[in-house]
């Protein structure tokens, strides 16, 4: 074979690769009119060579933002620089179906996509190469290892029973709170709340009863809060509810509410009816109240006189 012949089969040979690579390959003129089309362009957007070569790029392809890829390609004409756009960023150039069997949960084909500036022999750039590549795998994985993180975060706050905040998580917005009310001030005021003889239902008519009147409490706690306030679990049968920017009046307020709620309610599981009653320690933030911690402290001992004198009740801090 003569080195001409020779050279014709690799050139043949490397279009053929570049036809058949499971990468789309792109090349546009100054006019982003399509004149290279290979067959994962083809197989992907079900349009052949013959039928792009000359068109103009955002006629057929109207998902594309004109303005986005024009900066962009400018940008590779003028500095004779690469370019690249990441799924990340824009999930995809051409908006292909993804037909791949592990990730189809994708509704479409994730794109990471390279722009090159293509020299002629003058020196000039007169054309454009794309390269798109199929990501949806990555993309995908990444997409659904942020979701179980999220997930995760959220689990890791939240009380499995109640649903409501659990004790670490609401502690610490509880000192986020009482950071924020040294510099504002404002009426800030935290509610401790205890069902009365727990034991007793538990004991009478065992611990999945018991558990419902918690799941009950919580759902009253849910209906009377603001979105504001915080609301978690702080122990066993105890609640603990952060209500910011309100005074100890309104939060009195609130608390009657519940205790009444929660008076008037039958909890019912199976053929059992529970009526259960709760008391509440209330304690308003004071300058002289110096940490977090003294802050509940000080609803726990309001808590504990409800509890003293005779339960069902609301005790507050500082006393009226
Ligand atoms: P008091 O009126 O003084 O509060 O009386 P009490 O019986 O409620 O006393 P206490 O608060 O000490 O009792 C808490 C009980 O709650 C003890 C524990 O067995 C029970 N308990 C703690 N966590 C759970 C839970 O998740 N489910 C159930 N069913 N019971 C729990
Ligand atoms: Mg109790
Ligand atoms: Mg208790």
């Amino acid at each position: 074979m003569s080195l001409e012949a020779s050279q014709l089969n690799e050139l043949h040979w490397l279009m053929e690769m570049l036809h058949n690579i499971d990468v789309g390959l792109v090349v546009l003129d100054r006019e982003y009119n399509i004149q290279i089309w290979n067959g994962f362009m083809e197989n992907h957007s079900g349009l052949l060579p013959r039928e792009v070569k000359d068109k103009n790029l955002f006629s057929l392809f109207e998902e594309i933002p004109q303005d986005w890829f024009v900066r962009k390609a400018e940008s590779v004409f003028l500095l004779k620089n690469k370019a690249f756009t990441i799924w990340e960023q824009r999930p995809y150039v051409f908006k292909f179906q993804n037909y791949r069997p592990i990730t189809g949960t994708a509704d479409y084909m994730y794109q990471n996509t390279t722009f090159i500036p293509l020299m002629a022999a003058n020196g000039k750039v007169s054309h454009l190469c794309l390269i798109v590549y199929d990501v949806t795998d990555s993309a995908v994985h990444k997409k659904d290892l942020e979701a179980a993180n999220q997930e995760l975060a959220i689990l890791s706050q939240t009380d499995g029973l109640t649903k409501l905040f659990n004790r670490t998580h609401w502690e610490r917005c509880l000192e986020a709170e009482f950071k924020r009310w040294t510099r504002s001030h404002n009426p800030s005021c935290l509610v401790m709340i205890d069902i009365d003889h727990f034991k007793n239902i538990n004991d009478s008519y065992g611990h999945m009863v018991g558990d419902q009147v918690i799941r009950h409490l919580a759902d009253v706690v849910r209906q009377q809060v603001r979105e504001t306030d915080v609301s978690g679990r702080y122990g066993g049968e105890e609640f603990s509810i952060l209500l910011s920017d309100t005074t100890l009046e309104n939060a009195h307020i609130f608390a009657e509410r519940m205790r009444k709620t929660v008076e008037a309610s039958v909890v019912k599981y199976n053929d059992i009816d529970v009526k259960y009653t709760i008391s509440i320690g209330i304690a308003q933030v004071t300058p002289g109240i110096s940490t977090y911690e003294a802050w509940i402290e000080c609803s726990d001992a309001a808590l504990y006189q409800s509890k003293e004198g005779g339960r069902n009740r609301i005790t507050l801090f500082p006393k009226q």
